[in-house]
């Protein structure tokens, strides 16, 4: 059996070194993440650089996703490195503040106070600590403190119930959107995302940079949530950003969330992965805890096309463990797996004709005993589409465009082949895709396969016809013709 869930894992300090991450790669990574939150230009680009020749050298694909830090809001640094805070107490967040002290600290995001009124509750260092506002005045926000604990540097801000002001592209952003450009991220994730218009200036940008990755939106604001459909329409992807997300609308919400993200974002043909705090434990123990198994284990079952690991990969004690661990949960969890298909969506006719034809091809795959598919693809937009149909039938996208292999390793159930270059008579292709899958020991013959291609071949989002073969007949048919 074939893992159809694909891994994300954050690269760091822990993972950097070439025995580490080639190792990582052999456990089953499918894309690397690139944190712009962390680290400099030239430590993200020679993280790229060694990803790609240790795929290449091992024979993989790995994909890139570079991602954007965005507006994370945060407290400034203090005399003493920390302070302790009680119940009680009162503070100041106080924009023009240099440095903090047990009174009061400064903010990264001078514009805070005017986002702010009495009676909001703001959630510093990922909900650890709760200050209820008693008064904004000026560039100071008056706190009294709900829930104590120690604040350090740099600390993030999130406001409970979502509502700062922030643009979710900061100028930092801006110069990362050219890096990843430069090192031609397959993905490029935004951060804290309000609205499709975010995403549409990110693409934008990107594409003026010289970048041609797809667009994922890190779901982590409330106001996202509300803005949902609109933002899944201008991206390719999203992330369910469960630690930011958690943070504004609650932990609790957050299970109930990730269902509907994952549901509405397979429903509009979009990619979605799942993500933080996934092996939390792993950080630090070679074993995951029960609860981390299960939510893994779920976010396969919820139809999630990837899982993520963030400080478990990038910080942790045991990199290539972690993601064995989540090779390892998804592969079970795929046995009981069939995300049950919203009746809804059936109801909803193909709107193209490829997606008439990717439709075509899961329903044929759910019906007959089929080994594999094979769709020849320039742009793997035809892989998509299938591959938002649940099913257990691996699905190969063979192409000779290397950003479309790359790309393709994030979605569920689809893997990349090299192939065809140069070729342009389907009926040539057709059959050398199939000696490919026989050769590769994907299919036996007598086994029965199921290819898509477009005619005239080699134009973008063409594809239009779908054909169910007899693995190793047309040799048959070959010998028959000659006698
Ligand atoms: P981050 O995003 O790791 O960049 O904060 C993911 C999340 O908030 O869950
Ligand atoms: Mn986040």
């Amino acid at each position: 059996m074939i893992r159809r869930t694909k891994i994300v894992a954050t690269l760091g300090p822990a993972s950097g070194n070439p025995k580490t991450l080639e190792r990582m790669i052999r456990a089953g990574v499918d894309v690397v993440r690139i944190n712009f939150s962390h680290g400099t230009r030239d430590q993200h680009i020679e993280l790229v650089e060694l990803t790609r020749s240790l795929a290449r050298a091992a024979g993989f694909t790995v994909g890139v996703l570079a991602d954007l830090q965005g507006p994370k809001i945060r407290v400034g640094k203090f005399e003493h490195g920390k302070i302790r805070l009680e119940v009680g107490d009162q503070f100041i967040l106080d924009a023009t503040c240099e440095l903090g002290n047990q009174e009061r600290v400064g903010l990264d995001y001078k514009e805070l106070p005017n986002d702010l009124e009495t009676g909001a509750t703001l959630m510093l260092d990922d909900g650890r600590i709760v200050l209820g506002v008693s008064q904004v005045k000026g560039h100071q926000v008056f706190c009294v403190v709900e829930q104590g604990g120690i604040l350090s540097n740099n600390k993030g801000i999130n406001r409970k119930g979502g509502g700062l002001g922030a643009p979710a592209l900061t100028s930092k952003d801006l110069e990362d959107i050219r890096t990843a450009a430069e090192f031609g991220a397959d993905y490029l994730a935004v951060s804290f995302v309000r609205s499709g218009d975010d995403i549409r200036q990110a693409r934008a940008l990107l594409q003026e940079a010289g970048g041609k990755g797809m667009i994922m939106a890190k779901i982590e604001r409330s106001e996202a949530i509300l803005a949902l459909d609109d933002i899944l329409e201008a991206s390719d992807a999203i992330m369910v950003a469960r630690g930011d997300l958690a943070v504004e609308v609650g932990d609790a919400a957050v299970p109930a969330l990730q269902k509907r993200m994952i549901r509405s974002a397979r429903a509009n043909n979009k990619i979605v992965v799942t993500a933080t705090q996934m092996m939390e434990s792993m950080i630090t123990a070679p074993i995951p805890t029960r609860a981390e198994v299960s939510d893994v284990a779920n976010a396969v079952l919820d139809g999630t096309d990837a899982v993520m690991l963030s400080a478990e990969s990038a910080a942790g004690e045991y990199p290539v463990e972690a993601v064995e661990a989540m090779a390892r949960v998804c592969l079970e969890a795929e046995k009981e797996y069939l995300v049950s298909i919203d009746r809804r969506m059936q109801n909803i006719h193909p709107a193209t004709i490829e997606e008439a034809i990717a439709r075509a091809t899961m329903y044929t795959a759910g019906g007959l005993q089929i080994r594999a598919i094979a769709a020849l693809t320039q742009s793997g937009v035809t892989a998509l589409l299938m591959s938002r149909r649940s099913s257990k039938v691996p699905i190969f996208a063979l192409t000779p465009n290397e950003e479309t292999r790359r790309r393709v390793t994030l979605f569920r159930g689809v893997y990349p082949l090299e192939f065809g270059e140069g070729l342009n008579d389907p009926e040539v292709i057709l059959n050398l895709a199939e000696q490919e899958l026989l050769d590769r020991g994907v299919v036996r013959s007598g086994d029965i396969m199921v290819m898509t291609i477009g005619e005239p071949v080699g134009k973008s989002g063409g594809t239009n016809t779908m054909k169910i073969i007899r693995v190793g007949e047309w040799k048959t048919r070959h010998g028959i013709d000659i006698t």
